[in-house]
């Protein structure tokens, strides 16, 4: 499968990438990750990435795009791969509509998977996760507990609740996702690419795909 994966955070994109990787070999492809693989291969757009990262600059589309094209012709993106978290503004969407057609490769369909604001807020504000930067194993107050409130069952160091995933910090991280991203539906509704998936499950979501591709 050639896949694009929409979502707000918290959707559960990553459960649904590792799930969709396992079912048929495709490679998960996020932009974060590439930068640091280029970065750390010392390639020269790793090296031009690394240096506008030092400066604190935003790394340019134009150098993600280059190392997306190049990343997307590595061997193991032959049996299919899934974007994660890319691409984020309209501009991007662009960008890679060219690159796609440079390197001949024809996307399946973009899923967005929409899972209302009140289900994200209480997936994402219920989350603990261990201090201790070593183990950073993730909790959850109502479903998956530590044994001892506060404290990580694997090292015995403070559970906490990440600033990132308080509800303030959440609201803000979904309306910047709604200002910037969610116009990319739009996008590729026009483009006659969309799978819009409502569903709470991650099962449900690769359901939905299989159907639409006919898998
Ligand atoms: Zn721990």
């Amino acid at each position: 499968m050639k896949l694009i994966l929409l979502g707000a955070p918290g959707a559960g994109k990553g459960t649904v990438a590792k799930m969709l990787t396992q079912l048929d070999g495709s490679v998960q492809i996020s932009t974060g990750d590439i930068l640091r693989g280029a970065v750390a291969a010392g390639t020269e757009l790793g090296k031009q990435a690394e240096a506008a990262m030092k400066r604190g600059d935003l790394v340019s589309d134009d150098l993600i795009m280059g190392i997306m094209g190049k990343r997307l012709q590595e061997p193991d993106c032959k049996n299919g791969f899934l974007l994660d978290g890319f691409p984020r503004t309209i501009p991007q969407a662009e960008a890679l509509k060219g690159l796609l057609a440079r390197l001949g490769i024809k996307l399946d369909t973009v899923v967005s998977i929409d899972v209302p604001r009140e289900v994200i807020l209480d997936r994402l504000t219920t989350r603990r996760t261990c201090s201790n930067a070593k183990c950073q194993a993730i909790y959850n107050v109502k479903s998956n507990p530590p044994k001892k409130e506060g404290v990580c069952d694997k090292c015995g160091s403070p559970v906490v609740q990440r600033e990132d995933e308080t509800e303030a910090a959440i609201s803000h991280r979904l309306e910047t996702y709604n200002q910037k991203t969610a116009p990319l539906i739009g996008f590729y509704e026009k483009e006659g690419m969309l799978l819009s998936v409502n569903a709470t499950s991650s099962e449900a979501v690769i359901a939905a795909i299989k159907r639409k591709l006919g898998k």
